[in-house]
């Protein structure tokens, strides 16, 4: 099985093809490298204040905010804000969609003693479901791309919902690379290892004039809200360029130089084309191969930041990966728990066009050798 060398010619540039931590662009580290000086200094002072306040700027440039929606963030990653969603966001009850791993511990984080049973709409991995519009909810919660799966789904206001209620939307593996109206959400947030080619530890959230007043308005009530799960608080503590605790500086200088990077491709629509284009190689690619087919069976659904391939059952996809993998190319492995015969391959941004074209050539000539 092992012992199959791709040939140099044919190889990726860079190998980094997973969902997240993704590639980071050598730019970015160079970035770093020129505000080395910022490492190591107080997240008080205003040298990383300022540093926040550009991420901020540029968060709101790229996803045009318009006047009113404000860029909050804070320590912990996506699955911390499942928990500031529980605590500062949910009133009584939430609705979910679930159609894949991230989705449904979303759903599962808002079942806490305080708040009423989430309603979950659930649908089968690659597919993606959606809300009557009827569901008594509060939040209605949903991934804009289901990273475990390829499947992505739209933003937009949930019809017939109560007018009140907030659209929370989980863009973790999204934002950034895929283009959305942003005043059909009240919460998009997501974490910066993925477009955003940082590391992991924060999350951002990019909060409606409603999410802001709920978040005010949990905050004053009578429910307990741990300092940590307040979103209240970190949107507070945003407004002074701040965070509650330490943030990662590190993680903010590669993400500051990624934001600065995509805005001057053209921002979120260049940024989305660049991502569409990479996954249609992809997708177009699996649809001729006779060993191969596209996940997500419906064309609207398949996602343009994480492409998800079957391969057929006559060649063992671990076999594909693991000699990607000792060739250098890394992180082709399906979502650990799809259990399926699969490749999973990230189409972020930061992820060169002309290493798409040759990963799907190394790919090739393993298939014609296993
Ligand atoms: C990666 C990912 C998460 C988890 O992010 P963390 O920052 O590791 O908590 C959550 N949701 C989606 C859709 C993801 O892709």
């Amino acid at each position: 099985m092992a012992g199959i060398t791709i040939p140099v010619d044919l190889l990726p540039l860079d190998g980094r093809f997973g969902a997240g931590p993704s590639k980071v662009r050598a730019e970015q580290l160079d970035h770093l490298m020129t505000h080395q000086g910022l490492l190591g200094t107080s997240h008080r002072q205003a040298g990383v204040k300022d540093l926040v306040g550009r991420v901020r700027t540029g968060l709101r440039e790229l996803f045009g905010l318009p006047d009113g929606y404000e860029v909050v963030l804070g320590n912990g990653g996506s699955t911390a804000f499942w928990d500031v969603m529980a605590s500062s966001l949910i009133e009584k009850r939430s609705a979910h969609l679930s159609f894949g791993e991230f989705g449904a511990k979303c759903a599962t984080s808002a079942k806490t003693p305080w708040l009423e049973e989430p309603i979950v709409v659930s649908s089968e991995p690659g597919t993606v479901g959606s809300f009557d519009g009827d569901e008594p909810a509060d939040v209605f919660a949903w991934p804009h791309n289901e990273t475990s799966t390829g499947a992505s789904a739209p933003v937009t206001r949930v019809q017939g919902a109560d007018p009140s209620a907030l659209m929370v939307v989980d863009a973790t593996s999204a934002a950034g690379g895929i283009d959305f109206d942003v005043t059909q959400s009240d919460v998009y947030y997501f974490a910066p290892q993925k477009n955003f080619a940082s590391d992991g530890g924060l999350w951002f959230a990019l909060c409606s004039p409603a999410a802001i007043a709920r978040a005010e308005k949990l905050g004053a009530s009578e429910r307990y809200i741990p300092p940590f799960l307040s979103l209240q608080s970190a949107i507070e503590n945003s407004r002074l360029n701040q965070t509650l605790n330490t943030p990662a500086i590190a993680t903010l200088l590669l993400m500051e130089a990624q934001l600065n990077w995509m805005n001057g491709l053209g921002g979120l629509e260049a940024c989305a084309g660049q991502t569409s284009e990479k996954a249609g190689l992809l997708y177009s690619w699996a649809e001729k191969h006779e060993a191969l087919s596209p996940f997500v069976g419906n064309p609207d659904h398949r996602s343009p930041v994480i492409v998800t391939i079957d391969v057929d059952d006559s060649i063992d996809a671990t076999a594909l990966t693991s000699v990607l993998r000792e060739n250098g190319v890394v992180d082709t492995e399906p979502y650990r728990k799809l259990g399926r015969n699969q490749i999973r391959i990230a189409t972020f941004v930061g992820i060169a066009t002309d290493d798409v074209e040759r990963l799907i050539a190394s790919i090739d000539y393993v298939l014609e050798r296993l």
